[in-house]
C-alpha cells in the first residue's frame, strides 16, 4: 500500500490569507482542493509539499450563477458534482456539463473540483507511476530526471494536458479569476497555459484560482463536448474535442472556436478549423476542411493509452461529428 508521506496541512479562513501563505511558504506550499490529484500524487512521491494550503473552507471560491453583466460565475470550490448538475450550465452550456459528468468516477467527482480539474496536472505513462517505477527507468524530466523517456531528443516535457473542462471553458471564451498577494487578475483562457509539460500553468505559485466567468455572449452559442477514453466508465481522455458556434439568423456561421484537450501539453485552439466555417454557411465540405485542420495539429505521443496514431485519426472523426452536431448537418 502507498502510504501519503508527512506534511503540514495549512487552513486559511479567507482567500486573501490563503495567497499570502502561499506567498510566505514559497514553493514548498500547494494549494489543494478536493485532493483527487494532489494526494495520490503525493502518495507516488510525484508531489513532494512540506505544506498543503487548503482551500476547501473559502466560501469566496463557491457559487454559481449570474456575474453582474458580465456573464456567469462559477466558483473554484465548487464541486464537478455540482457543476454537471447545475441547471443553468446544462440549459446554456450542455458541453460543460458533459464535461464535468465525464471526469473520473461518482466519488472523485463529489471530491473534486472544477478549479482543481482546470488545474490538473500534466499526464505521462513515463511520470504517472509510482516512484520505485520511476526511479527503477532513471526518472524522467517532469520529475527528478534529466531527459523526457517519451522523445529523448526534446528538451522539454512533453507530458499531456488532459483535463475535461478546461478546452471547453477555453472554447466558450471564459475568464479566469486569480487572486495573489498582489491582488486580482482576469486572464482568458486561452493565455492560462502554455506548450510545457512541466511549466504548463501562466498562473503563478501564490495565485489562488477563485473562480471563471463566462462571458455573456457565450450564451448564445451551441457547444458541445466529446470524450475518447478506452471504458465508458472512467478514464481520463486520450482525445477530447471542445466546440462552440454561433450563427447570425440566415444561418450563417459567425464564430467558431475548436479546442483538443489530451494531444498536447496544453489545450490547443485550432484557429484554422474556426477560420474554415466563419462567415459561410458551413457545409459538409467546411466541416471536413475543419476537421482536417484540427488533425494537423493533432500531435499525440506514444504516452498515453491507445496508439497515437490512432488518437490522431480519431481527432478527425470526433471534430467532424462535433461540428456536424453544432451545426445539424449529416456527414
Ligand atoms: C482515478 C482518477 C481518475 C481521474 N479521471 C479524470 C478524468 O477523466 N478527467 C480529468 O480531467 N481528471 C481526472 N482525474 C483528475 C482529478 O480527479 C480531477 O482533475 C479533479 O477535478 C481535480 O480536482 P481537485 O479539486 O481534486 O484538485 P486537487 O487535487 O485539489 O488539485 C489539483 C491541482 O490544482 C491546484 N488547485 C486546485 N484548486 C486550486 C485553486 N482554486 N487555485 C489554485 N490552485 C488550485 C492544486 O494545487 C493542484 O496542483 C482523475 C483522477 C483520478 C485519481
Amino acid at each position: 500500500m502507498l502510504r501519503l508521506p508527512n506534511f503540514n496541512y495549512v487552513r486559511p479562513r479567507s482567500l486573501k490569507e490563503a495567497a499570502r501563505v502561499l506567498a510566505d511558504l514559497g514553493p514548498e506550499a500547494m494549494a489543494v482542493a478536493g485532493g483527487t490529484d494532489v494526494y495520490p500524487k503525493m502518495k507516488r512521491g510525484q508531489f513532494t509539499p512540506r505544506y498543503l494550503v487548503s482551500l476547501r473552507r473559502l466560501q469566496e471560491l463557491r457559487g454559481i450563477g449570474p456575474e453582474g453583466k458580465r456573464g456567469m460565475w462559477i466558483g473554484a470550490g465548487e464541486t464537478l458534482t455540482a457543476v454537471s448538475q447545475n441547471s443553468t450550465v446544462n440549459k446554456y452550456f450542455p458541453a460543460l456539463a458533459n464535461g464535468a459528468a465525464l471526469v473520473s468516477t461518482p466519488q472523485l467527482r463529489n471530491m473534486g473540483t472544477i478549479g482543481g480539474n482546470i488545474l490538473v496536472d500534466t499526464r505521462c505513462n513515463y511520470y504517472d507511476q509510482t516512484f520505485f517505477w520511476r526511479q527503477a527507468v532513471g526518472f524522467c524530466i517532469k520529475k527528478d530526471g534529466q531527459i523526457c523517456l517519451v522523445a529523448p531528443k526534446s528538451s522539454k516535457c512533453l507530458a499531456i494536458f488532459s483535463s475535461d473542462t478546461a478546452p471547453v471553458l477555453s472554447s466558450l471564451g471564459a475568464i479566469a479569476s486569480l487572486v495573489g498577494p498582489q491582488g486580482r487578475r482576469r486572464v482568458p483562457f486561452a493565455e492560462l497555459y502554455r506548450d510545457d509539460g512541466i511549466d504548463f500553468m501562466t498562473k503563478r505559485g501564490d495565485e489562488v484560482l477563485q473562480g471563471i466567468i463566462i462571458p455573456r455572449k457565450a450564451f448564445g452559442y451551441r457547444n458541445i463536448y466529446l470524450k475518447l477514453r478506452r471504458r465508458g466508465s472512467f478514464d481520463f481522455p486520450v482525445l477530447g474535442v471542445a466546440g462552440t458556434m454561433g450563427f447570425g439568423k440566415d444561418g450563417t456561421c459567425l464564430h467558431a472556436r475548436i479546442v483538443l484537450t489530451a494531444v498536447s501539453s496544453w489545450p490547443v485552439v485550432v484557429d484554422a478549423a474556426a477560420q474554415q466555417l466563419e462567415g459561410k454557411k458551413v457545409t459538409r465540405e467546411a466541416i471536413e476542411a475543419a476537421a482536417e485542420a484540427a488533425a494537423k495539429v493533432s500531435h499525440p505521443l506514444d504516452n498515453a493509452d491507445m496508439e497515437y496514431w490512432y488518437r490522431k485519426r480519431m481527432t478527425r472523426v470526433y471534430v467532424r461529428r462535433a461540428l456536424a452536431s453544432l451545426s445539424g448537418i449529416e456527414t
